[in-house]
């Protein structure tokens, strides 16, 4: 594929916040479908593929259903009817999260948006912090190389990110080689040399993320602590004193389940740390290398949240599609201009 000239400026929104997809539409497929199944003629089917708008779930998909396909390629080839390049359009998606911290930005983004021959289309659905969440470790999964132990540091970081997105975590995991489990510190991290100390519950949830990231392509979920069970990492959880810092005073582990992905995949930490002092300012003091006393109380992220056994398990969350069809219109134009 082409890099991509005209991107659209998404630095206003706090990370995490926004998903990119990309996916390739074959017209040489929506067209036979048009002209073939529908019998419209060629000249209405071009007509019709002009105003085509995809559903959401076509344009992010994990796995591309016909007339959509995925490729790294340079020069792909339709895997369902083998058309070539200039058949073939891309379809750029960006999914943003709406709340407090994405609204403005948002509203700003699509104010500036060319309105012409809908070049951009906006979409909308509802969904949930949870469902997110799981969506997010999905499409996680899809992108490591499980046999190759480095994405247990990627995931750890790609995971801080988006919970806890104010921290300076670019310098956090700069040359990284280890992640470990700080015994002094309370909150927060600090590096010591090529090692990154997490505070333990910033460790509990990176090693969550791990579980449920991997669960899927092992038996039971793989981390830096090893290969565990469900129930093998609720135990270490708790008596890492995890459960007790998160309030977590049930037993039965599918309950205590639902509590930790509600934890995880939850907002209020993003709007919390929106009101802490910048992470610019406090990042100073704590990356000298040198580990901190617990306590000493510079860092916030992992600060001990409320009780969460009344927490809903999940909220509801609206998110908004803006699908970047400038590449598919001019594809559509040169192909009526050839006839
Ligand atoms: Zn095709």
């Amino acid at each position: 594929m082409a890099a991509k000239s005209n991107e659209l400026d998404l630095s206003a929104f706090p990370a995490g916040t926004v998903t990119e997809y990309s996916t390739l539409v074959c017209l040489a497929c929506i067209f036979k479908i048009f002209t073939k199944q529908l019998g419209l003629a060629a000249r209405t089917a071009y007509a019709e593929i002009k105003r085509y708008a995809p559903s959401t779930d076509e344009l992010t998909a994990p796995n591309a259903v016909r007339p959509f396909f995925d490729s790294e390629e340079t020069n792909p080839h339709c895997p369902y009817c083998n058309a070539a390049k200039r058949w073939l359009a891309r379809l750029d998606t960006y999914r943003i999260e709406g709340g407090k911290t994405t609204d403005a930005p948002r509203r700003a983004l699509v104010k500036k948006l060319p309105q012409k021959d809908d070049q951009f289309l906006t979409l909308e659905k509802k969904s949930d912090t949870r469902a997110i969440f799981f969506e997010w470790l999905d499409t996680l999964g899809q992108t490591f190389d499980f046999a190759d132990e480095a994405w247990l540091i990627e995931a750890a970081r790609i995971f801080l990110v988006r919970r806890h997105p104010k921290e300076n975590w670019e310098e956090a995991f700069a040359n990284l080689r280890a992640l470990r489990r700080s015994s002094r510190l309370s909150e927060g991290w600090e590096r010591d040399g090529a090692r990154l100390f997490l505070s333990p519950p910033l460790y509990y949830e990176v090693l969550l993320v791990q579980y449920l990231v991997s669960r899927s392509h092992a038996h039971g979920g793989y981390t830096m602590e090893g290969r565990l069970t469900l129930m093998d990492l609720l135990r270490r959880l708790r008596h890492g004193g995890y459960l007790d810092t998160l309030g977590i005073k049930i037993q039965d582990p599918g309950e205590v389940f639902e509590k930790l992905v509600a934890h995880l995949a939850g907002d209020e930490p993003a709007q919390a740390a929106a009101a802490k002092p910048s992470a610019k300012a406090a990042k100073k003091k704590t990356t000298k290398g040198v580990a901190k006393k617990a306590g000493k109380g510079k860092r916030s992220a992992a600060k001990t949240p409320p009780a969460i056994d009344d927490e809903p398990i999940s909220e509801p969350v609206r998110l908004y599609f803006i699908v970047d069809r400038r590449d598919f219109l001019a594809k559509v134009r040169g192909l009526r201009a050839r006839g």
